[in-house]
């Protein structure tokens, strides 16, 4: 398994912003987490994403628990094997797009303009490469922050709404860059608010209020090979075989768009 999730929790106060979360996932997969605002999505992708640490349980990488490694070596955790995508682009407003790529470049220590341009390419944005974030519409802007996310091949791509500021064509113009990633190999983990979006992955987990409540699989190719390879569901709590599970129906998918709507506002 590319990724181990044993029981982590993330609490504040009195707040289980995780709480107990038992998750594997194999190299290669396509993962979405949905779920309403505030059930915990970000927090789990942070915690995921080597930006936060679990105040219980173990995040394990490639079979090595994040907590034993010291800040430099999650540091490079980060660096060579996680490419991150959020909502809001972070694109510097006065470097171009080819710029912005290679400031991901300067972090991994080699700043390349012929492999900042491959990268827009790979995103269908060459002949935007000279151009201002300002100068680049929505759809655009999110594609040079995944061209960013490509620097050095990630193994994980982490994308956080994604496609929240997107309209419809741009999207699809994302879901189909994530289906060519998916493709080549690439583990994707997707949080997104959007059924349709949810619906292109291989799995879907649900949270509400830090638990899992939900898990479902829209490819049953995929899901046959995930438990061929010893792969568990999902669960909350001590419960092994999934507590949320009424016989083969998770709980919370009976509606997935009603639970994307009920989440809709803008964060
Ligand atoms: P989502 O991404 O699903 O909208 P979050 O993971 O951002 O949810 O937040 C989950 C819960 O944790 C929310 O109730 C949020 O207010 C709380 N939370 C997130 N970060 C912090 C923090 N740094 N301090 C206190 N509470 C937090
Ligand atoms: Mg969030």
């Amino acid at each position: 398994m590319l990724l181990e999730l044993d029981h982590i929790s993330k609490i504040y106060g009195d707040l289980h912003a995780v709480d107990d979360l038992n998750l594997t996932v194999p190299q290669g997969e396509w993962l979405a987490i949905v779920g309403s605002s505030g059930s915990g999505k970000t927090t789990l992708m942070n915690m995921i994403g080597c930006m936060d640490s679990p105040s219980k349980g173990s995040v394990k990488l490639e079979g090595r628990n994040l907590e034993d490694l010291n800040a430099s070596q999650l540091a490079d955790v980060r660096k060579n094997m996680i490419g991150l995508v959020f909502q809001k682009f972070y694109l510097v407003p006065h470097l171009t797009a080819v710029e912005n790529v290679m400031v991901a470049q300067y972090y991994h220590s080699v700043v390349d303009e012929k492999q900042a341009l491959e990268a827009l390419d790979r995103v269908g944005l060459k002949d935007r490469a000279h151009h201002l974030p300002g100068q680049l519409s929505g759809g655009e802007q999110q594609r040079v922050c995944i061209a960013r996310a490509l620097i050095n091949d990630p193994k994980l791509i982490l994308a956080d709404e994604p496609t929240g500021n997107l309209d419809e064509k741009n999207e699809k113009i994302v879901l189909d860059l994530f289906r060519q990633l998916h493709d080549q190999g690439t583990t994707i983990i997707v949080v997104t608010h959007d059924a349709l979006v949810a619906s292109c992955a291989e799995r879907e987990i649900m949270l509400n209020h830090g638990v899992l409540i939900g898990e479902k699989w829209n490819d049953e190719a995929a899901r046959a090979r995930y438990e061929a390879a010893g792969g568990k569901p999902a669960f909350t709590g001590s419960t092994e075989e999934g507590a949320q599970r009424e016989g083969d129906l998770p709980i919370g998918f009976a509606d997935p768009t009603k639970a994307a709507k009920t989440g809709g506002e803008a964060e």
